[in-house]
């Protein structure tokens, strides 16, 4: 196992895209710890697969270097990674055993048989297939495959990483959440570092310690679930984490509050370092927008209530800018209403990137 230490990583396609400053990685310049389990998550197109072949060798960067603990792997072969891979579509041979599949990549390593042997039947057990352990893996279903890619991957003793892009993609959605609990399982026994690819952030926040948001070619933010819920670091991940989004609101700052088209909000943390921002805005999580009756707060036009079973969705005008609150199912909703902002839930963005507060 192996800290992966990706040191300022740019990439482009080709030399032209290069010269015209289209970089599929702007730049990545950050390490996964030894034994973590990331998620790279963001849309189609943000640069994720394109970091993961970077990190298994299967491209290699335009500028930057990949290290596995103190070693350069820059131009190092995804064999002489030692990488294990888990793809969208299961990668194994149909015509062999569930057993002769996972031994596969042992004996082409000349471990000894009986070494093999131990090692196949603990993994069976593992990744429960051991009832299916001679039959052959033709006629199995997608994920059983797909278990069977994974039991690969782990079986073998020198593995470094184990990197999955969007392997639940061929997945039933309901056996999805049992793979996914599995897998977070087996990364609690093996404690091996492991890197998840995803667009889904549900998928990314049940499986990952840490999470890893990229957004057109830049890593905006790794953190934990909590943290990328309560202090998005960027606009993007305050949109992109959450269902319903962040509320973001175009905002003028003065000294110690932000004005939304002159309706004044004092900041927590007092006055911030804004420099020269072109864009202010204020940041708030629907479920930290309270609706409270007419005179006891903000003054709002609610536009739109969606009924979602435990919770609300109240949907509303705010100075003209769209403001969304998350409210629990029963809560009275009369129809002349104002808002409050829990302050410890603010955030302030200039020019899309957060600025800290002293004391939030
Ligand atoms: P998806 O979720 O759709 O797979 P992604 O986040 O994994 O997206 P990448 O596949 O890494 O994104 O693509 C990043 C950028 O690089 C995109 O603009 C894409 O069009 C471009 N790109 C990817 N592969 C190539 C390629 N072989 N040649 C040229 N451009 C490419």
């Amino acid at each position: 196992m192996a800290r992966i230490r990706l040191d300022h990583i740019r990439h482009a396609y080709s030399p032209d895209l290069a010269r015209v400053g289209n970089y599929a990685l702007r730049e990545v310049d950050h390490a996964f710890e030894d034994g973590g389990a990331y998620a790279l998550l963001g849309p189609s197109g943000c640069g994720k697969t394109t970091l993961l072949n970077i990190i298994s060798g299967l491209l290699t960067p335009s500028e930057g270097h990949v290290r596995f603990d103190d070693t350069d792997v820059t131009l190092l072969s995804p064999e002489a990674r030692n990488i294990a891979q888990v793809f969208q579509f299961p990668v194994i041979y149909d015509t062999m055993t569930v057993r002769e599949n996972l031994a596969f990549p042992l004996k082409n390593r000349k471990v000894a048989k009986d070494e093999i042997k131990r090692r196949v039947d603990d993994m069976l057990v593992r990744i429960g297939l051991e009832a299916k352990a001679d039959r052959k893996a033709q006629g199995l279903t997608a994920d059983e495959k797909q278990k069977i890619s994974l039991g690969r991957g782990l079986v073998r003793p020198d593995v470094n990483a184990i990197l999955f892009d969007e392997p639940l993609t061929v997945i039933d959605p309901h056996m999805k959440w049992q793979l996914r609990s599995q897998l977070k399982e087996l990364h609690r026994q093996f404690k091996m570092t492991m890197v998840y690819v995803t667009h889904d952030q549900t998928e990314a926040l049940t499986f990952a310690d840490k999470v890893v948001v990229m957004y057109d070619g830049e890593v905006v933010q790794i953190g934990t679930p909590e943290e990328l819920f309560e202090r998005p670091k960027h606009t993007f991940v305050g949109y992109f984490i959450g269902s319903p989004g962040m509320n973001v609101l175009s905002c003028e700052v003065d000294g110690t509050d932000a004005l939304v088209s002159g309706v004044r909000i004092a900041l927590p943390g007092g006055a911030r370092p804004m420099g020269s921002a072109k864009k202010t805005e204020l940041g708030i999580r629907p479920e930290f927008v309270q609706i409270v009756p007419r005179g006891q707060g903000m003054p709002v036009a609610i536009t739109r209530v969606e009924d979602i079973g435990s919770e609300r969705i109240v949907r509303a005008d705010f100075q003209g800018q769209k403001l969304v609150s998350v409210v629990k199912e029963g809560a009275s909703l009369p129809s002349e209403v104002d808002v409050v902002f829990e302050p410890q839930a603010l955030n302030l963005y200039a020019d899309s990137w957060l600025v800290e507060g002293r004391a939030a």
